[in-house]
């Protein structure tokens, strides 16, 4: 039998924004065996790995090299020839001071067949990201990518040719040996007055930007302490930061914000904070699973003709009862006769999508504004309310209270998400303890509950937390997690409202 031959992918995993990763390179790191990553490589990235895959960091921050080149190069073979599938995941590009020609050349004399996969280089979209377009038809008519720090014997950067004054230069690894770069280009007859920016980890939350010229840049830079890993930018173009700046002038930019809500849940709550500028650290504490029996709520469906209404109170309950409709070999068609509310816009929407028109949806969210709002007389009407099992009274209640008889169903559960749960707590609690958590985000009384039992019932101080309404407040100060932020309307984009207010 011959055995499966291996194959190594020089994969570039872009600057830093998880979202600038190739789909190519996406999908040889889902297949890849091993993993071989660099410092520059966003955590995140990884989380795409197979749960078996082998990942193996190398290191490199500039000064302190974890792994030798030389050994990199053997571990590349070493997996490679055992059969194995081998991604090396580079930061930016693999071929723009990635040394990746070099570890291809170490494959090619190991008779190693390889590909590359080219990547989002820090050279481009760290000044695209802090504002600034690397060329530009009014201000320059080439862009040169140098790296800051040569090897011994060639010189200290490539500055010597000056013939094209107007160029853009950037240079890759050159903050401590800025001060050089800069007497290099002003020796060459460069304008001190020439324009200059640092971008540092450019693309990520962290992204930072000192703007000066070339005769105040290195004292700027000295008093602000500022550090690699960064760009330099030089050139005219560095002006047009001031009006093209999108990234980092947003609202919430900066900000990382936990995301507790269910998986499913969770996207529409990461894209609007991403919107903004924020970075989303999804953390499903909580899972939307069956009910217990769907007695209930098949002996509803069975007879629905018999009420006035069915009130949907959550997005979670119109797919549960779709779900359950479709396993009884039924469908929407079934629904046929009561009038059709929804308690939010996202609960109303998900109506909407099914083709159903919602007859009614309060203008606020709470069970005030149900029974204020509900757009008959309920007294004597009969409500279907088909929800979760552990849902509040409140709305049945009120409703009852006008003379409503209301029959609740249990349509779902959610229960604490117990996937991968005490590495990924563990990490969050690491990451709230180093201060890398800004907020933290609770859409429901269960996100808060479930975070207390597997993180814990307190935060460091300077953590925010915002609640989606006074109920997951309420119950958040019940478990002495005091709410910084609650937002007045108890919607996703309510929510996200009330983090750019605070
Ligand atoms: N192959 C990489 C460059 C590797 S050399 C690429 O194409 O981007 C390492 C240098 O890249 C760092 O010293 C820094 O100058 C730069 N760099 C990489 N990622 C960066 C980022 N997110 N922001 C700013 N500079 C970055």
């Amino acid at each position: 039998m011959r055995e499966k031959a291996g194959k190594v992918y020089l994969v570039g995993a872009g600057p830093g924004d998880p979202g600038l990763l190739t789909i190519k390179g996406l999908e040889c790191i889902r297949r890849a065996d091993v993993i071989v990553y660099d410092r520059l490589v966003h955590p995140t990235i990884l989380e795409h790995a197979r749960p078996d895959a082998e990942l193996i960091y190398v290191g490199k921050a500039s000064s302190a090299h974890t792994m030798k080149q030389e050994d990199i190069n053997r571990l590349l073979v070493e997996k490679a020839s055992q059969g194995k599938t081998v991604v090396r995941l580079k930061g930016g590009d693999p071929f723009v001071f990635g040394r990746g020609g070099e570890e291809a050349e170490e494959l090619v004399e190991a008779g190693i067949p390889f590909e590359v996969v080219p990547g989002v280089t820090s050279a481009i979209a760290a000044p695209a990201y802090a504002g600034i377009p690397v060329t530009h038809r009014d201000f320059c008519s080439a862009l040169v990518i140098a790296t800051g720090h040569r090897r011994e014997g060639q010189g200290e950067s490539d500055t010597s040719d000056a013939s094209d004054m107007s160029d853009t230069r950037v240079f890759l690894m050159g903050v401590e040996n800025l001060p050089n770069i800069v007497s290099e280009l002003v020796k060459n007859g460069r304008d001190p007055q020439t324009p200059v920016a640092l971008v540092r980890w450019g693309t990520r939350t962290e992204q930072e930007t000192l703007v000066g010229t070339l005769a105040d840049i290195v004292q700027k830079v000295k008093e602000a302490g500022f550090k690699s890993p960064a760009v330099t930018v030089v050139g005219e173009v560095v002006n047009l930061r001031e009006k093209l700046r999108w990234f980092d002038n947003r609202p919430l930019f900066g900000k990382r914000v936990l995301v507790t809500r269910s998986r499913d849940q969770a996207s529409g709550l990461s894209e609007l904070l991403r919107e903004h500028g924020a970075e989303p650290i999804e953390f499903p504490l909580i899972r939307v699973s069956p009910p217990e029996s769907f007695d209930e709520l098949d002996a509803a469906l069975g007879r629905i003709d018999e009420w006035d209404w069915l009130l949907f109170t959550s997005a979670n309950g119109v797919r549960a009862v779709m779900d359950r409709l479709r396993a009884l070999g039924r469908d929407v068609r079934s629904l046929k006769g009561p009038k059709v509310g929804a308690i939010g816009p996202a609960t109303a929407e998900e109506i909407e999508r099914l083709g159903i028109r919602v007859d009614f949806v309060p203008s606020r969210f709470i069970a005030e504004a149900v029974v204020e709002e509900f757009p008959q007389d309920p007294s004597g009407k009969r409500i279907l309310l088909p929800r979760a099992a552990e849902a509040r009274e409140v709305i049945p209640e009120k409703l009852a209270e006008r003379g409503a008889v209301v029959d609740v169903v249990t349509a779902y559960r959610t229960e604490s998400d117990g996937s991968d749960r005490s590495d990924r707590s563990d990490r969050i609690r690491e990451m709230l303890n180093s201060g890398e958590i800004d907020i933290i985000t609770f859409t429901s009384s269960s996100t808060v509950k479930n975070f207390v039992k597997l993180v814990g019932g307190s935060v460091p101080e300077g953590v925010k937390i915002a609640c989606i309404g006074p109920i997951t407040a309420e119950t958040a100060e019940s478990l002495g997690l005091k709410p910084d932020i609650v937002s007045d309307e108890h919607t996703i984009e309510g929510l996200v409202a009330a983090l750019r207010k605070a």
